[in-house]
């Protein structure tokens, strides 16, 4: 994450006008914002507005503000603050100085619209829902101004107080700026500053019954924390109008240095939603267990499932910014966390689906000790000791009667394999129940095989993962697959009509003693099988599946 200046980043069109600031005096440095609102968890696609945010600022030595878009009291919670700020820090970004909350500003947000109502510039108006609807028109018909337009200052600003005052009742007016009703930016239409609401705010509590709108408060608050560089997504692209109007009619803001806002696409990820109401649904409606089921795209969901902040990273960087709006492959985002696991994760072994091997030749009661290498690739990271015995699991998929072909490499009656990290096994018969199915599978080893091949020159191509019978620790395996059966699942208004119901399967197996006390969230290749991390809601042993080890999804 290091300076723009080394090359070392692709460049993007909020980079080039940052560059074209700097040069020009406009901005000595750069300041920018992640503004979340605190209604819900974070998810993948704030992922990647935190990264362009925090990432940005870092890059060019400036700094980024954490500001809390607190204008709504009725879908906010003090839970999702904190849950917001552990991802942000999880995500490894630090804000500047202390958290922000826009609701700080809510005196001075006041200050500014009294300005404004003296300036002639905004009214209060007692138009209700349907009405102020009707008279804002459509995108073909202009709006018609408002009844209440030509209240003269003085009145608006008596009006304004008892607003505050709590005078009037929710919904029965509201603070309008007065701009243009035949705008072609329907933003434009004298739109609503302030409302009423009578509710417990989680910072401020009973202090407001009046509270800002997004648009008259995000400028604001940019405005004064000194933001520089106001990124956000592409859909709020009409309301720069209502950014811009804003500041330049602020004696205090209209300034040459004010703070502009810029736009990029958000982040629509496969198989995923980003929309907060809609994994909000997930979550009420018992779809998923909470915000942070490894099956949610919520970064506390990822980093449940053992996706590590530098994977996240790594995929906002992959996926660059654009003004384009498009649907992400999630194999960009599995390939990004397979690609760090692989180079850093601990090699261990894991049988999902037990079946007992039997070493006919191998003498009761004897136990070895052997060592595996943590990670083949890196000898540095050291050695682990395994066990070995006359009785070990293995998968029972690695297991068939009669070897299809010449091919086939795992184990069959009267067909060699190794037993990773140990000897050379050949399945000689098996006991089965009385659907046929292998219960017990019996085997002779050659005992000259460990660590080198058989000495007469015969090849043994197959290798096999196993877990010695007796310190065979059992352990819970949680194997996800996508919670959307289609691609794009923002098609669907109501996600439960998409919900793939095999999103979750459930394993019981064996994984080697060393796994006991495996912390949570940090990710092991279980050899063979893919990478896994501890679960770290659940007290036993239960391991969440990351990512498979490549790419089967498109094949
Ligand atoms: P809501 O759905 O409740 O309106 P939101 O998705 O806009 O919420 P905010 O909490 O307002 O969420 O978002 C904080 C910041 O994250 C905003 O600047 C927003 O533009 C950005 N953001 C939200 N969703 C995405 C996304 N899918 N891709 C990129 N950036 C996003
Ligand atoms: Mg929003």
């Amino acid at each position: 994450m290091n300076s723009q200046s080394t090359g070392e980043k692709p460049t993007n069109f909020i980079r080039n006008i940052i560059n074209e600031d700097l040069s020009s005096g406009n901005h000595k440095s750069v300041i920018t914002r992640f503004p979340p609102e605190p209604n819900g968890y974070l998810h993948i696609g704030h992922a990647k507005s935190i990264c362009l945010n925090f990432g940005t600022a870092q890059d060019y030595e400036g700094y980024c503000n954490l500001r809390f878009d607190d204008t709504n009291p009725a879908k906010e919670d003090i839970e999702y603050v904190e849950s917001i700020k552990e991802d942000v820090q999880w995500l490894g970004f630090d804000w500047n100085g202390e958290v922000k909350y826009s609701s700080s500003y809510f005196d001075r947000f006041y200050k500014c619209a009294e300005e404004l109502i003296s300036k002639g510039l905004a009214y209060v108006c007692f138009l209700n829902a349907d009405e102020t609807r009707e008279y804002r028109g459509t995108l073909k018909i202009p709006g018609k101004n408002s009844p209440y337009r030509d209240t003269n200052i003085k009145e608006n600003k008596t009006l304004f107080k008892k607003m505050k005052g709590g005078e009037f009742k929710e919904g029965e007016c509201v603070l309008r700026a007065k701009i243009d009703m035949s705008s072609s930016f329907m933003c434009m239409r004298d739109p609503t500053l302030y409302r009423i609401r009578f509710e417990t705010h989680h910072q401020t509590n009973e202090d407001w019954c009046i509270y800002p709108m997004y648009d008259f408060a995000h400028c604001l608050g940019d405005a004064i924390e000194g933001v520089t560089h106001s990124i956000c997504t592409l859909e709020f692209q009409d309301n720069r109008r209502i950014y811009n109007w804003t500041l330049e009619n602020l004696d205090d803001f209209n300034v040459p240095n004010r703070p502009h806002q810029y736009e990029f696409s958000r982040l629509n990820l496969e198989y995923a939603t980003t929309s907060k109401r809609k994994l909000k649904l997930l979550v009420d409606n018992n779809h998923v267990a909470s915000w942070n089921d490894p099956r949610m795209p919520t970064i506390s969901g990822l980093r449940r499932r053992g996706y590590t902040p530098a994977s996240i990273r790594d995929f906002s960087e992959r996926i660059g910014v654009s003004k384009v709006n498009s649907l992400t492959d999630i194999s960009i985002l599995e390939s990004s966390i397979r690609d760090d696991l692989n180079n850093t994760a601990t090699r261990s072994m894991a049988v999902i689906n037990p079946i007992k091997l039997v070493i006919e030749n191998y003498s009761v009661g004897k136990l070895e000790t052997l060592k595996a290498p943590i990670h083949p690739q890196n000898e540095e990271m050291g050695t682990r000791e395994i066990f070995f015995s006359r009785e070990v699991y293995i998968d029972e998929e690695d297991f068939v009667e009669v070897a299809p072909n010449n091919k086939y490499k795992r184990l069959a009656i009267n067909k060699e394999v190794r037993l990773r990290n140990s000897y050379i096994v050949k399945a000689t018969h098996f006991d089965s129940d009385k659907d046929g199915n292998a219960k017990t599978i019996y085997c002779t080893y050659d005992p000259e095989t460990l660590g080198k091949n058989p000495s007469d020159g015969r090849k043994v191509k197959g290798v096999i993962h196993f877990v010695e019978a007796s310190r065979a620790i059992s352990a819970e395996f949680r194997i996800y697959d996508r919670l959307f059966l289609d691609s794009n699942p923002a098609k669907f208004d109501d996600l439960s009509s998409t919900l793939n119901p095999n999103s979750l399967e459930i394993k019981n197996g064996f994984v080697e003693p060393n796994l006991s006390n495996a912390k949570a969230e940090i990710a092991y290749q279980f050899e063979r099988e893919g990478y896994f991390c501890r679960d770290s809601e659940s007290k036993g042993l239960v391991f969440n599946k990351t990512v498979g080890l490549r790419d089967t999804w498109n094949q």
